[in-house]
Formats: C-alpha cells, sequence, structure tokens
C-alpha cells in the first residue's frame, strides 16, 4: 500500500502531513500547490488513507490490513470523495452533490475525506459554494485541494485551507520514478528526466513524444544543431517535425534546458538545477557575448509555443524559432 514515504523528493510536505497525524493535529482543510506531476495526487491519497487507518505504523503509515485501508486500496471506500473536473471545469452542482453526501453521518472512517483535484478549475458558482461550507467545516471532514495555480483560486479559499507546498522535482528522482514506477530503460529514464523540468508528466509525455525509436532524441538534436549553427539540417529538421503531435513536449523541455542554464551561469550552484545529472559544459554556449542568450532562447521558445497554440503555421513558426536561435547563438 502507498504511504507518505512512497513520495519522492517533497520532504518539507511530507513532514507536514507526517507531524499533523503524529500529533492528531489535523486541519478541516489542506491546499497542495505545485507543478504538475510532482506527486501531490500520490500524497493526498497516502494521507487520506492514513487519516483513516485504524492502527497506523507510527501514526502515518497506513497498515494495509485494516477494512478501512482494503477500502481505500480498492477504491470502494464510501467516506472518501473524489471531485475532478467534467469537461473544462468542477461546477456547482458537484460541489452540491458532494455536500448532500457528506452531510450524512461517517459511514465508518474517522474522516469523511474530500479531495479535490484541479481545484483551481472550479467555477465561480463552484468556488463560493464551497467556501460556504469551509465556513462551517462539517466536522469529522477533511478537505484536500490539490491545485498547480493559485492566482485562479479565491483568497478567501486558500486562506482558509493550510498550505502544503510541493516543489519541482530534482532529476535523480524523476528518473527514479520513471525507472521503477513506469518500466522506462535507466538510460533514457536519465536522459529525460533531464528535460523533463521536474514534472513526472512532462517526462512521460517526452517519452511518449520519442515513440519506439528513443534514439531519435529531438531536444538534444535540435540543441547541437542551434549551437553548431547548421541552418540547413535545421531547416530540413523544421520539416520533419512539423506535424510531431508532441512539438510543444519538445518545446517545453527546451525550455527547461535553458531555464537550467540561465540558473547555472548566474549561481554556479547544481543544488539549484532542476537537472541534476547534467553536464555543464553544455551550458557554456550560453555564456558567450555580452547579452543573456540563455534568457534570450527562453523568449524565443515561449513566443513560438503561443504562436502553436493560436494556430499559427507550424512550419512557419518552426522555421523563424530555429533561424532566430541559431542567429543568437552564431552571431556573425
Ligand atoms: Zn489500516
Amino acid at each position: 500500500m502507498k504511504d507518505l514515504d512512497c513520495v519522492l523528493g517533497q520532504e518539507q510536505a511530507v513532514r507536514q502531513l507526517k507531524n499533523a497525524l503524529q500529533n492528531k493535529v489535523i486541519s478541516h482543510a489542506y491546499l497542495f500547490l505545485g507543478p504538475e506531476g510532482v506527486g501531490k495526487r500520490l500524497t493526498a491519497f497516502s494521507f487520506a488513507a492514513a487519516l483513516n487507518c485504524q492502527n497506523p505504523l507510527n501514526g502515518y503509515k497506513p497498515c494495509g490490513k485494516c477494512p478501512a485501508c482494503k477500502k481505500i486500496e480498492h477504491d470502494n471506500y464510501p467516506d472518501l470523495h473524489i471531485l475532478e473536473p467534467q469537461g473544462q471545469s468542477i461546477k456547482i452542482e458537484q460541489i452540491r452533490e458532494m455536500q448532500g453526501k457528506i452531510s450524512y453521518k461517517k459511514l465508518e472512517g474517522k474522516y469523511q475525506i474530500v479531495i479535490l483535484e484541479d481545484a483551481q478549475k472550479m467555477t465561480v458558482g463552484a468556488a463560493n459554494s464551497l467556501l460556504k461550507i469551509l465556513e462551517e467545516p462539517p466536522q469529522g471532514t477533511v478537505f484536500i485541494l490539490i491545485a498547480d495555480n493559485s492566482r485562479l483560486m479565491l483568497p478567501t479559499i486558500i486562506s482558509r485551507c493550510q498550505l502544503i507546498r510541493f516543489v519541482a522535482l530534482r532529476s535523480e528522482y524523476i528518473s527514479r520514478i520513471l525507472e521503477y514506477n513506469y518500466g522506462i530503460g535507466k538510460e533514457d529514464a536519465e536522459q529525460i528526466s533531464l528535460l523533463s523540468g521536474g514534472s513526472v508528466s512532462q517526462g512521460l509525455q517526452i517519452k511518449e513524444s520519442w515513440g519506439e525509436n528513443s534514439n531519435w532524441r529531438l531536444p538534444n538534436r535540435i540543441l547541437n544543431l542551434v549551437f553548431s549553427g547548421d541552418i540547413c539540417d535545421l531547416l530540413r529538421l523544421s520539416g520533419e517535425i512539423e506535424k510531431d503531435p508532441n512539438l510543444t513536449v519538445v518545446l517545453t523541455s527546451l525550455i527547461a534546458w535553458f531555464r537550467d542554464g540561465v540558473v547555472w551561469i548566474k549561481t554556479r550552484s547544481v543544488k539549484l538545477l532542476n537537472a541534476t545529472s547534467v553536464d555543464t559544459e553544455k551550458f557554456k554556449p550560453l555564456e558567450e557575448g555580452q547579452e543573456n542568450k540563455g534568457e534570450q532562447a527562453i523568449i524565443l521558445l515561449n513566443q513560438a509555443l503561443r504562436s502553436l497554440k493560436q494556430n499559427a503555421n507550424t512550419r512557419l513558426t518552426l522555421d523563424v524559432l530555429f533561424l532566430k536561435l541559431c542567429f543568437l547563438f552564431n552571431p556573425k
């Protein structure tokens, strides 16, 4: 059974929750805030299981044997309610339905748990309705709001939750998770982790974009061509990949790489990089010349991503991007 010790790379968040469990000081609402794909959902379910286990080890490790543990593991625990967006948003009807369910007495557990996934996607109506519930929280109910962006949430909701922050994962953790939880080969897992921007879900998308042929490591190939100033090959590549359904993943992973490059040049601290086993020699081209080339490359990549989102001509967008990147690193 999964428990808080299975959550990798989120020491602070896990410590806060273990303390709460061991000291039996449980808030009625938590906001799990942090980037996508870093373990918020796994943490929420592990926490929920620990709250309801009849005999948790060390106060936080669900025993895996009691009825509550068994039912949670098999997804049929009557006091665990999960809300996720229907279509684009979490709607007021969903909040009302959940309110109806939790107004009954607890069926068996110590706590009723409500997990709201993508809580930032609540409609205004849904958010106001939830706020009313949080203002007079029903006894023995714990709300866990999961979100990757708090700017879209009502401040009045945030202020009623205990904030648990989740951070982008270091590449060694991404690599380990990809290898052991998703069966990706060690070498591939390491390569992907360097481009994942600290997110397992981004890493999985990169893997998908590679398809069966993992030698086709597009982001690295693009970087090599850009730095060597090979315009002809870049334009040829642009034609090759314009129909790639994972193009935005490729560009996003390049942003992650340049982000690490900028941080490395400014701080010389490997600790601050998302990609921990990165070869920092590769950041050298970013240091040449006066202007900050890494930051400019990120701006160019973001512009291209925005254009693609607005349905601009893909080939043209890629050509322009590659040319600009090429001139940025090979000024004549
Ligand atoms: Zn148990």
